[in-house]
């Protein structure tokens, strides 16, 4: 596991670097970004959360609810979105005890590599569309602070 980083840590607010080395330090820097998600407990972490300012999320939508299905992302880019939006309940794992609302596309186009560096693309919908885009803002500095409405 490895300690995260709260609001007001300026790791947050930064554009992440792209990730262009596929080594055994990138799985290891995944495999403890999963750690801390589950036992946070959370949906989704991206690496500036703990500290790394690389191009790297993390995302499990169900495993609060079914088996886990873990998915890495790394260099990930949204190719397209739909123009239909809706606004959801969102929370943050480096913003805790707060919830905002956020609007956010009902689908997402992405394109991403995982740990072997091969491309992978797809279409999310629903609550992994969201949990998707809500990390993805994090490799580029934005917050539910800055994209939502507190409630
Ligand atoms: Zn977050």
């Amino acid at each position: 596991m490895r300690p995260l980083r709260f609001l007001g840590d300026p790791v947050l607010l930064e554009t992440a670097a792209p990730v262009d080395v596929f080594d055994a330090a990138l799985a290891t820097l995944v495999r403890d970004m999963f750690e801390t998600m589950y036992a946070a407990p959370g949906r989704g972490l991206a690496a500036p959360q703990v500290g790394v300012s690389r191009r790297v999320f993390v995302v499990d939508t169900q495993w609060k609810e079914a088996d886990p299905a873990p998915m890495i992302f790394v260099n990930p880019k949204m190719i397209a979105r739909s123009d239909e939006t809706a606004v959801g309940t969102e929370a943050c794992l480096s913003i805790p005890g707060r919830s905002f609302a956020v609007s956010r596309p009902i689908w997402v186009d992405m394109t991403w590599q995982d740990l072997d560096g091969v491309s992978h693309e797809s279409r999310f919908e629903g609550i992994e569309a969201v949990c998707v885009a809500h990390e993805f803002d994090h490799l580029n500095g934005l917050l539910i602070t800055q994209t939502g409405t507190p409630q």
